[in-house]
């Protein structure tokens, strides 16, 4: 299946605070953003179990810098969507939905916000919802993944 992976609040703390990975000198020398505890494990199982694991945020970070964040952490990514690219290709239904996972061919998205489960229910596209404080998150996840391929 394809994944994806919000960025902000799910994976990067920012309002919402979780206990983060270790950063090595070479990544705080980088200023590389700290990422959530589990991530590591996370990703390389689910690309072990064959899934491909795409990054959907509405921030405009570049993919070239969100790609070089994941490898810092030696995990790595399939396809980043950015807001730019969101733009562009959804156009004139840009701003119908914050995220539409359906354009991009994407089976599960995984998110913090309410208000992305809301838009999955309108726009019928599927959405796991992750708390802050969800210290099992990543069993959360498989867990809700596993159901989606039943
Ligand atoms: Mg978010």
């Amino acid at each position: 299946m394809i994944i994806s992976f919000d960025l902000d609040d799910l994976l990067i703390p920012g309002v919402k605070t979780f206990s983060t990975e270790r950063r090595n000198l070479f990544q705080k020398l980088l200023g590389i953003e700290a990422i959530r505890l589990g991530t590591v494990a996370l990703f390389r199982r689910l690309q072990r179990e064959g899934h491909h694991i795409y990054i959907y945020t509405t921030s405009f970070r570049s993919p070239m810098r969100i790609r070089l964040m994941f490898l810092s952490y030696q995990i790595s990514v399939k396809k980043i969507i950015n807001q730019r690219l969101h733009n562009e290709v959804l156009r004139e239904q840009r701003n119908r939905t914050s995220k539409y996972p359906p354009a991009f061919n994407i089976d599960i998205h995984i998110d913090d916000s309410l208000g992305v489960r809301i838009e999955g229910e309108r726009y019928n596209f599927a959405t796991v919802i992750i708390d802050e404080n969800d210290s099992a998150w990543q069993g959360t996840i498989i867990e809700a993944i596993r159901s989606c391929n039943r």
